[in-house]
């Protein structure tokens, strides 16, 4: 029986045995003071008391009732063809004799009925007072309904059940169709925060642009000087907003399209030579010297336009993040697939010599807006969207990021892709 079930069936029994002792007690009083109107009286509650025990026992609310297993009604057993058909829904399916036991649980309603559920009643199997009170429900003639419920462990899940009694089966058992609903709830939330990121991304910006619009119209209208510097900070921020915008822009773009592998064979050390030229002037004004480790071609399969932003963005980063004065190197490689059917793997490493990132850290860098240093990323033009940009375009390639970084040393991004058809020829033994 289900802890819920056992529980209040408890304190059921608990409050007749409380008033059975009270009642012996009055009994017992009264044969020691000799008082004949109380001796009747306490047989007549004592006797009244353990009726109603048993009348609760026998006849209380249907969960609260012992669960011995009973064996299933003929008109009630399925076919092995339906029972095969039901057994390869994904969504967990009970079925119910009309006393509320279970004469049917398909593969997926384990997790939620456990292995052993059969003939017992759904209160053994269920701790879930909201599902159990709309089998009552069902049970006691209401229509068809849909109920929400959550189970708390071992991970927090959200369901949906619908019930339903068949009126023209025999026996009248009731079908109960569960979804799982977690996926879509996490997704719904993932969408909420996102949205409430980006506003709060947008809103930041804008506040300080309309701020310096007030200020040059009110008091410092005639004050040249501080014209120039609010004109200087209001571009600055405008950039801020563009940028972001751009970003969200191309991240809805990738995630439409991420269903569909590029196919062409892309060169990606040009790709990252052109990703270089483009932040050359970033990296010389911070001193920083970039070295690309390889001249000769080598072929990915990728789209170029998408590479070249994942390539500029994590350049971008080993710039922003990295040294002042320091080194970013761009290491090549290839390997093989190791005798699988593929074409084999080539990677690109972008290596800085920056503070590092902390290692708690470094499975959350590809979710969007999420910083190790907000200021830090805030003042070097960052919008915290450059590593989802890079995962979502990997994702659509089929490759993926490794990102491994020492404290004080620096950080090594690494790209792996699929080999391009020029690149595995070159592998192929001659
Ligand atoms: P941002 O626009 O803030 O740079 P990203 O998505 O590109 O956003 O990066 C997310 C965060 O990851 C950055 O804010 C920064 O804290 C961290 N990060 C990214 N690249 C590096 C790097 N090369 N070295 C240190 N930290 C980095």
């Amino acid at each position: 029986m289900s802890d819920l079930s056992q529980g209040q069936s408890t304190a059921w029994r608990g409050a007749h045995l409380a008033a059975a002792v009270a009642a012996v007690l009055v009994l017992g009083l009264a044969v020691l003071a000799g008082a004949p109107t109380l001796i009747v009286a306490g047989l007549a509650s004592a006797f009244i008391i353990a009726g109603g025990f048993y009348v609760a026992a026998e006849r209380g609310p249907a969960r609260y009732r012992a669960t011995a297993a009973a064996p299933v009604p003929d008109a009630l057993q399925l076919p092995d063809a339906a029972q095969a058909v039901l057994e390869c829904l994904d969504d967990p399916l009970l079925l119910l004799d009309a006393a509320g036991r279970v004469i049917f649980a398909n593969h997926a309603a384990v997790s939620i009925v456990g292995p052993d559920s059969d003939r017992k009643h759904i209160s053994a199997v269920l701790r879930t007072p909201e599902l159990l009170e709309a089998v009552d429900r069902t049970l006691n003639g209401a229509e068809n309904e849909t109920v929400s419920f959550t189970i708390p462990v071992p991970v927090q899940r959200h369901y949906e059940a619908s019930l339903a009694r068949s009126r023209t089966l025999l026996g009248a058992p009731v079908l109960i169709h569960i979804r799982d609903l977690t996926a879509m709830r996490r997704a719904e939330e993932l969408r909420a925060d996102f949205v409430a990121n980006a506003s709060h991304e947008l809103r930041t910006p804008l506040a300080a642009v309309s701020g310096f619009i007030d200020t040059l119209r009110g008091h410092a209208k005639n004050d040249e000087k501080a014209r120039e510097l609010f004109l200087e900070i209001m571009s600055v921020e405008a950039g801020r907003m563009r940028r972001l915008i751009e970003d969200l822009l191309s991240l809805t773009r990738i995630e439409l399209n991420e269903h569909n592998p590029p196919a062409g064979d892309v060169d990606v050390v040009a790709v990252v030579r052109d990703a270089v030229s483009a932040l050359a002037p970033l990296a010389q004004a911070d001193g920083i010297s970039i070295a690309i480790e390889r001249e000769e071609p080598l072929f990915a399969v990728g789209d170029r336009d998408e590479l070249t932003q994942v390539f500029q963005n994590l350049v971008h980063n080993a710039i922003k993040y990295g040294r002042e004065k320091g080194h970013v190197r761009v290491r090549f490689g290839q390997f093989d697939s190791f005798g699988k059917r593929d074409s084999g793997q080539v990677f690109v490493a972008v290596e800085d010599e920056g503070e590092g990132i902390p290692r708690e850290a470094i499975p959350r860098l590809t979710e969007r807006f999420y910083r190790v240093d907000v200021k830090r990323s805030r003042e070097r033009g960052g919008t915290g969207l450059g590593l989802a940009i890079v995962k979502h375009i990997l994702n659509r390639h089929q490759g993926r990021l490794e990102i491994e970084s020492t404290l004080g040393t620096g950080s090594t991004f690494t790209v792996f892709l699929p080999a391009g058809v020029r690149s595995s020829l070159s592998l192929s033994p001659s």
